[in-house]
């Protein structure tokens, strides 16, 4: 190519001086006619010079550049091979593009591309479906303007994508949407978005059932605990043994109306998102309650049971679902520590939020156990556990209502030492009292 190069500078300015020296000849004025010459020359580059300036200018995409000859010619080939080099990697490159663009537009799964910021920059077909999103009047849009909902709203605010949302579809009530947003790149978002309509009928069928069966079993027992308890107060003179049936059959029904009464609440908590009756609520008042009933259940066992509240803060939520949260904590703790135990109930905040805390000096809880605790009728030790008069569900409506009220539950225990649960609540529940 160099020699190319030489030959047609050489060339260039043989066509160039040849002339002049001829002129030259006839006119005698070399000196001129080489000047001459070598401007003929100047003009002819600055001409090829400007063509080029022109087609880098004002080219279309894939515009040939000018066509030259010369050293001018090489350079204007050389940038022709450069173009579609380059023409040829980019139509592989959107032929990538084309096929995955394919392949995720037929999947029946929303993928929707989203910047740092939130804004819309790329969705399937089924996003348009299951969320609504028109292409392309929606392009640079916020998602959290079109999917008008303030769960969804938290949950991409609050930047935490571990756990998975479900919502009502935006466009139609009935459908019900699982979303999954995962963080990449430059903080962008890639949202996946399911349709899990089905799934939730049928735990629907499943939660509307054990409703429905739990409410139905309360009237006859009711009426069978009724009639036990007239027996037994009318039972003088009854064989002893009869007696002694009655009253077990007394304790067992107790149990079951104790277990109705715990799947009845659950069911409650389940049925909608946040508690109705979303006021302060003072957690000292509520825990010095709680605190007095715990002292009657630890009587006969000389539990130390103390309680440190700060009176100052106040928690938004339900009063009755807290109670029963805490309650079941503080009972838990009565339970499972042996008589002369002590059970601290702590109640304090800080810049995080708010904390419910009880430890016990009790028997405490073996690790792997620790992560099934919160499943409902799931037990350490059945034997024990019902011989405590427990349900197996105390810990799951604790789990609900903390899910109710945005908090989150963590358990400590060492087996022997004793065991501390606490309730971690965020600051935007928190409610300062002067
Ligand atoms: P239960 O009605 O059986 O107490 P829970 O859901 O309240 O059901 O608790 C589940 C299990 O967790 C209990 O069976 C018990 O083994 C264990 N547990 C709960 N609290 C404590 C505690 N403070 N110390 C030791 N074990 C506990």
């Amino acid at each position: 190519m160099n020699e190319n190069w030489r030959g047609a500078i050489a060339r260039h300015l043989l066509l160039v001086i040849g002339p002049a020296l001829l002129l030259g000849l006839i006119s005698g004025e070399y000196a001129w006619a080489i000047v001459i010459g070598l401007c003929a020359y100047l003009s002819w580059n600055i001409r090829q010079l400007l063509r080029l300036h022109a087609w880098l200018r004002d080219r279309q995409p894939d515009e040939p550049p000018p066509e030259s000859t010369g050293l001018w010619g090489e350079v204007l080939d050389s940038i022709y091979h450069l173009q579609r080099r380059d023409q040829r990697a980019r139509d592989r490159l959107q032929a990538v593009i084309d096929r995955a663009q394919e392949s995720t537009a037929a999947l029946r799964d929303a993928v929707i591309m989203l910047d740092r910021d939130g804004s819309l920059e790329w969705w399937n077909n089924a996003a348009e479906t299951l969320l609504g999103l028109k292409m392309p009047q929606d392009v640079g849009q916020s998602i959290s303007n079109l999917v008008r909902n303030p769960r969804f709203k938290e949950y991409f605010d609050q930047g935490n994508y571990r756990d998975a949302l479900e919502m009502p579809s935006p466009v139609d009530d009935n459908r019900r949407l699982h979303v999954q947003i995962t963080q990449y790149g430059n903080a962008d978002h890639l949202m996946v978005v399911r349709d899990v309509t089905r799934l939730h009928q049928l735990e629907q069928m499943r939660k509307d059932f054990v409703a429905n069966v739990s409410h139905e079993l309360r009237t006859p027992l009711t009426v069978i605990a009724g009639y036990l308890e007239t027996l037994l107060d009318n039972g003088q003179g009854m064989n002893p043994r009869w007696q002694r049936a009655l009253q077990q059959m007394q304790q067992q029904g107790a149990r079951m109306q104790n277990l109705l009464n715990d799947l009845l609440l659950l069911a409650r908590l389940e049925a909608t998102d946040y508690p109705s009756d979303n006021q302060p609520v003072a957690i000292d008042l509520l825990l010095l309650a709680i605190k007095n009933d715990a002292q009657a259940l630890s009587a006969g066992h000389n539990h130390r049971i103390t309680l440190d509240a700060d009176p100052h803060l106040k928690l938004k939520g339900s009063d009755a679902e807290l109670r029963s949260a805490f309650s079941n904590l503080v009972f838990n703790a009565v339970k499972y520590t042996p008589d002369e135990g002590t059970i601290a109930i702590r109640w304090w905040g800080d810049e995080q939020g708010a904390h419910f805390s009880v430890s016990d000096s009790g028997i405490g809880i073996e690790a792997k156990h620790i992560p099934r605790l919160t499943e409902r009728f799931y037990r350490v030790d059945s034997a024990r556990a019902s011989s405590s008069g427990g349900t197996g569900l105390g810990l799951a409506i604790v789990k609900h209502v903390l899910l109710r009220h945005r908090a989150r539950l963590e358990i400590i225990s060492i087996p022997g030492k004793g065991s501390t649960f606490t309730c971690h609540f965020p600051a935007r529940q928190v409610v300062q009292r002067g």
